[in-house]
């Protein structure tokens, strides 16, 4: 069994990369990518640890990218992580974020919460910091009963404590991937949350002419139906197939390195196919 979307603590999520890759190994996984968001920071780690525990670890990215009103992810796999100028591209994302945080902040003061940034700084550690922080600060100080509360009622796109930031557009996060040496995948298609399957495939058609190599048809929260037709799309235009979990640690609950939320097993032959691509 394999994973091939994990956050480490490089990004929002708990484990640290090394800790990550310990972790998979314990579970018995042979492979894992490490795909924090918009940045590589934790890859060196990963793979260095990958070599002491024995376990194929795989450098990668998720990257956010503009999709109206919906939520677009573009996973980049095998880029250079020391490629300067795609280190510099994806510094610009790295400082939306931070510059998102406090604004965040003043969203809840204005709606009567009693929190700091500082709080938020804390619970972050020396992370990325992410709304999953945020959410576990609410959870904390009593004002939700558990993290997905924080995000339904605060902090999710729509929610009053929520505020954008910006993203590439997609053919900018594909491009960027592109230059450093890596493959393009689209991330978990169910978030895209096109109406029908020839909107999807619209989607997808374009992205492919940006240079799109693959698509995630295997993820936790993917219904059989959904991955079959993602199997189905990515078999017509020669995409390769990849899998994973979207493990974030304890951050985000129900969700296992590996098995996602019970059910998902990713075979290495997908490695394999997405190698051979190179
Ligand atoms: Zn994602
Ligand atoms: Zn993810």
């Amino acid at each position: 069994m394999i994973d091939l979307h994990s956050h480490s603590n490089a990004s929002d999520g708990a484990l640290s990369p090394t800790e990550l890759v310990k972790y998979a190994r314990e579970k018995g996984l042979v492979a894992i990518a490490i795909t924090d968001h918009d940045t590589v920071e934790g890859v060196e780690e990963a793979l260095t640890a990958g070599k002491e525990f024995a376990l194929e670890v795989v450098p990668g990215i998720e990257i956010s990218a503009e999709f109206p009103e919906e939520t677009m992810h573009i996973l980049g796999y095998y880029m250079d992580s020391k490629d300067q100028k795609f280190i510099d591209n994806i510094s610009v994302l790295q400082k939306a974020r931070a510059e998102r945080n406090p604004r965040i902040v003043k969203n809840l003061q204005k709606l009567g919460l009693n929190i700091e940034y500082d709080e938020i700084l804390k619970e972050a550690g020396s992370g990325q910091v992410g709304r999953p922080h945020f959410a576990k600060v609410l959870l904390n100080k009593g004002y939700v009963k558990t993290t997905q509360q924080a995000f339904n009622r605060y902090l999710k796109k729509g929610a009053p404590g929520y505020e954008d930031k910006f993203r590439f557009q997609p053919e900018a996060a594909i491009s960027h991937i592109l230059s450093a040496g890596g493959l393009p995948v689209l991330a978990h298609p169910a978030t895209l949350r096109c109406k029908t399957e020839d909107d999807l495939e619209t989607e997808i058609k374009k992205l492919i002419s940006y240079g799109l190599k693959g698509i995630e048809a295997y993820y936790s929260d993917h219904t059989n139906s959904q991955t079959e037709v993602y199997i189905k799309l990515a078999d017509k235009y020669g995409l390769f197939i990849t899998g994973g979990s979207d493990f974030h640690g304890h951050n985000v609950k129900g969700i296992d390195l590996g098995t996602g939320k019970g059910k998902l097993d990713v075979p290495y032959e997908f490695l394999q196919k997405m190698k051979e691509s190179r």
